[in-house]
């Protein structure tokens, strides 16, 4: 099913289609971020910024179960009464033309969206959002994925194999991020989100050697966004370890602060302004497996990506240290991790590996990538996983998953 409303899949006011040889630079991001512990407690005060009276929210019935209470009784002290619509499960267009149109039977107006919930909640409440012209709050309750900060959704099959983007004119309005939700969450969220935050420099910084490479946005990247793929990275080297120890205590520790910030606001900025390329065209092509799709995160997904981007670009010393570094905070360093067996699924991952050489990110790769360079990097990219993880060991890996 495909929507009936007109929607973008290329970025809609692209700087690379402005004729010049040179593309512009540019730099996107939220209108407001703020993160602290509690915020969700006074989410009136902050709608006073969009301005919103007569918000509805966004939010699956579970997150509704664990957050509900919380959002409408602190929207009550404020005297608001909220709309409330229940996202149903997938970021597909099935989903979002339901969620419009029964939005739009509601007798309610409203004035704001506000999307409360992980990566697919949010990046299909931006859809809903912009289909219904009013502005979207983001309030993630997990530190997991991009989406919070960034003026694109990644739309999925009602299966969940990944389709390909839909952009907006506009960011989110405020991303609001309660760090004490965070904390409260399963710790395997926060670590896919340093999975898809380490991501972050390594594709920025493809994207900025190669002169032929854009942004997301479409334009050359911004040293800002640079430096901002660059400190993203390093915040995690650095600070991802404490920060998940923190998590498992519940406790928002200043590593753990750090760390989702990394996670929220510098690899959403660093992203959507730095560009993406193998890493996030790999991850893509893993949702074609079923196995992966619906046991694994994205952030798992974009971690192999990194390790086989890493590999395609021969950076094979770097390749090591990420993978070590993914075998100590518990990320997938190898197919097996994946739940992949070469044998069993040689041949489903070797197609999904050639669709992957064909995707457009690809077109940021400084050099072509053919299926077979692609699936012989995939190939390295696990050896040096397994030898990672031979050395760390798999602790970390197991600890998340409650083994
Ligand atoms: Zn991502």
């Amino acid at each position: 099913m495909t929507s009936s409303v007109e929607y973008s899949p290329k970025p809609i006011f692209s700087l690379a289609d402005t004729g010049r040889e040179m593309p512009p630079i540019g730099l996107i991001g939220p209108g407001r971020y703020v993160q602290g512990p509690g915020l969700l407690n006074h989410l009136s005060r902050f709608l006073a910024l969009i301005p919103s009276t007569r918000p509805a929210i966004f939010i699956s019935a579970g997150g509704l179960r664990r957050h509900g209470e919380q959002l409408l009784d602190a929207l009550r002290d404020a005297h608001i009464e909220a709309t409330v619509e229940i996202f149903q499960g997938e970021c597909s267009y099935a989903e979002i033309d339901r969620a419009v149109a029964s939005l739009q039977a509601h007798k309610r107006p409203f004035d704001s969206l506000i999307a409360v919930g992980g990566g697919k909640c949010l990046d299909a409440g931006k859809c809903v959002a912009y289909r219904l012209a009013t502005p979207v709050v983001i309030c993630p309750t997990i530190a997991s994925t991009d989406a919070p900060c960034s003026a694109v959704s990644v739309i999925y099959s009602v299966e969940g194999v990944a389709q390909g983007g839909e952009f907006f004119p506009h960011s989110p309005a405020l991303a609001l991020v309660d760090s004490q939700v965070i904390a409260a969450a399963p710790v395997r969220y926060l670590v896919a989100g340093m999975g898809d935050a380490l991501a972050t420099r390594y594709e920025a910084r493809t994207c900025f050697r190669n002169p032929a490479g854009r942004s997301v946005i479409g334009g050359r990247p911004t040293i800002a966004a640079q430096a901002i793929a660059e400190l993203c990275a390093q915040t995690i080297f650095d600070e991802g370890i404490a920060a998940a120890e923190a998590a498992y205590c519940g406790e928002v520790s200043s590593a753990l602060e750090r760390v989702i910030e990394a996670n929220t606001l510098l690899s959403g900025i660093g992203f959507e302004s730095g560009g993406v390329a193998a890493a996030h065209a790999v991850a893509s092509g893993l949702t074609q497996l079923p196995v992966v799709r619906e046991q694994y995160l994205h952030g798992e997904m974009v971690a192999m990506g990194l390790l086989t981007h890493l590999a395609l670009e021969q950076t094979v010393e770097e390749c090591a240290q990420v993978a070590r570094f993914c075998a100590e905070i518990g990320l997938p360093t190898h197919l097996a991790q994946l739940s992949l067996d070469i044998t069993d699924d040689g041949p489903a991952l070797q197609a999904a590996m050639a669709s992957t050489a064909a995707a457009p990110l690809m077109e940021n790769e400084p050099f072509d990538v053919t299926p077979e360079t692609m699936w012989a990097a995939l190939l390295q990219a696990d050896e040096i996983g397994r030898a990672a993880t031979a050395a760390v060991g798999d602790r970390a890996y197991r600890r998340l998953r409650g083994d």
